[in-house]
């Protein structure tokens, strides 16, 4: 058997906010049990909901320095779901509260302490990890602290590690002083080749130089951070380990997002009767969201995070001419209050052809894949994105930019080859993407056979976690021996 631990801050069904919790939850089942033990250590919320923490089986606990912060409490609690371990890390102080982040600084405090104790359990809980598979900064100081203060101890020994970044952008960075302070590491790794970053401390750099292997979630996105553009100020560290570097794609639950089963959708559907059935919830959803009930008009939906990654600033220019055309636009997201507001705005103004969500519901998240014609994608960069693997599955066409994950998993519609699953575009420039939108529309309105043929064949691509988890359990093997 070979044993894997997970180190992560989000996962599915426990506490999601973004993609990275879909990826820790799916993954673990996905690997072959009878060859891989696999664990995973997260920190115990109190915003876990309660149906799964009055669940949680007491451990034990014990007392951890955390350098100029003195002994720390460390509870551990367990719990097994669908056959995997799940280790929590108990500490009212860092954890409770309604968000898993909040204050910077007491979130660079709070998963200081995380990554400290998720090694310090270890021993306790007797689980000797041939790989510790961490995810993004959060879990960065995790082969830091294994290569540093962790050394003298034997149990550690052989350990191996690897550090998943789910996306660059964030890193948890604060001055040297404080974190040095926190953790206790020694002084001498705060230098330009290993924690320092532009004279701070960078905990997911720190990750990035100790740990074995570097992935990332998509082979485009793994060769984009080794340039300047999508580097964030890491791309010389990622060139200089490109030997170590390499991405593996996200998929998707496909017993979560399935058109054939989902019970929160209106209509279900497969691939021989998707023009029926998406049909049936697209009219549901226009008479629930107030928009004109016609199942002919072409629906094009928006489902994110509404921040300048995702590409608003381009909608944003174009928005006008879009609703000149025959479309209806369904947003449903959170984020920066211009966007929120800017949406707002239109739904207000064009209530026949706008309809705007603006909080976050799994549920409408659902009806909407089912019900569009096409979800919008145009991101700055995205390093895999999962929005349109999910509206693949449900037959609603990808109109994205060319970058990260979703070049590489939205194929281009040729017309004269009678390929792809989807329309993008290249330079992140608005009026490139209107035209791309434009094209979308008239293959819509004039060549609707050409069109569904388009969506069969996206709904009929596989992005299940079979064959993600079939490149992560070769990793693993290859840093096993
Ligand atoms: P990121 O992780 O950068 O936010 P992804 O495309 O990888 O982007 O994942 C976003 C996930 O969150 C998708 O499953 C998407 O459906 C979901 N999502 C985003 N915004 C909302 C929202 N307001 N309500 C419900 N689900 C949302």
């Amino acid at each position: 058997m070979k044993n894997i631990l997970f180190v992560a801050s989000e996962c599915v069904p426990f506490i999601k906010t973004g993609g990275l919790a879909d990826v820790v939850g799916a993954l673990p089942k996905s690997l072959d049990r009878t060859e891989f033990d696999v664990r995973v250590i997260l920190p115990d919320y109190t915003c876990i909901p309660e149906k799964y923490r009055s669940q949680f089986h007491y451990i034990t606990n014990f007392y951890m320095d955390l350098g100029s912060l003195g002994n720390i409490y460390v509870g551990i609690l367990s719990f097994e779901l669908d056959g995997v371990t799940y280790y929590f890390i108990d500490n009212e102080h860092y954890f409770s509260g309604d968000k898993p982040y909040g204050d910077m600084r007491f979130d660079i405090e709070k998963f200081c302490f995380f990554s400290k104790a998720a090694l310090s359990i270890l021993p306790v809980i007797g689980f000797h990890p041939d790989i510790i598979h961490c995810h993004d900064w959060q879990a960065g100081l995790v082969p830091v602290y294994l290569h540093t203060l962790f050394k003298p101890n034997p149990f550690y020994h052989g350990i191996r590690t690897i550090i998943t970044i789910h996306n660059l952008r964030f890193q948890g960075i604060w001055d040297i002083k404080t974190i040095q302070s926190i953790t206790g590491l020694p002084l001498d790794i705060f230098t330009p080749d290993r924690l320092e970053f532009q004279k701070d401390a960078n905990m997911l750099k720190g990750g990035m130089v100790y740990a074995d292997r570097i992935t990332t979630v998509s082979g485009t996105y793994a060769g984009e951070i080794q340039m300047p553009y999508y580097g964030e100020g890491l791309d010389g560290l990622l060139r200089a380990r490109h030997d170590s570097l390499s991405g593996i794609l996200n998929g998707i639950d496909y017993d979560i997002y399935n058109p054939q089963t989902d019970p929160k959708i209106e209509k279900n559907y497969s691939v021989k009767d998707f023009r029926k059935g998406k049909a049936a919830n697209k009219t549901k959803l226009q008479e629930e969201l107030g928009l004109p009930v016609n199942p002919d008009v072409m629906m094009i939906s928006m489902i994110t995070r509404l921040t300048d990654q995702k590409g608003l600033d381009l909608v944003a220019w174009v928005m006008e001419r879009m609703l000149d055309t025959e479309i209806q636009f369904v947003v449903l997201g959170t984020g920066d209050a211009n966007y929120e507001n800017m949406f707002r705005h239109y739904e207000w103004t064009r209530k026949d052809k706008v309809s705007a969500s603006i909080y976050f519901n799994d549920e409408r998240a659902h009806k909407i894949y089912a019900s569009s014609d096409a979800v919008l994608m145009p991101s700055s960069f995205e390093p895999c994105g999962l929005t349109q693997l999910i509206a693949l599955r449900y037959g609603s066409v990808p109109i994205v930019r060319e970058t990260g994950g979703l070049r590489d998993t939205v194929e281009p519609y040729n017309r004269f080859a009678g390929t792809g699953t989807g329309f993008s575009f290249t330079n992140y420039n608005a009026d490139e993407m209107l035209n791309i939108i434009f094209y979308a529309e008239q293959v819509y309105y004039d060549n609707r056979k050409e069109w569904d043929k388009m969506v069969e064949r996206g709904m009929k691509a596989d992005f299940s976690w079979k064959n993600s988890a079939k490149e992560y359990e070769a990793l693993y093997r290859s840093l096993i021996g």
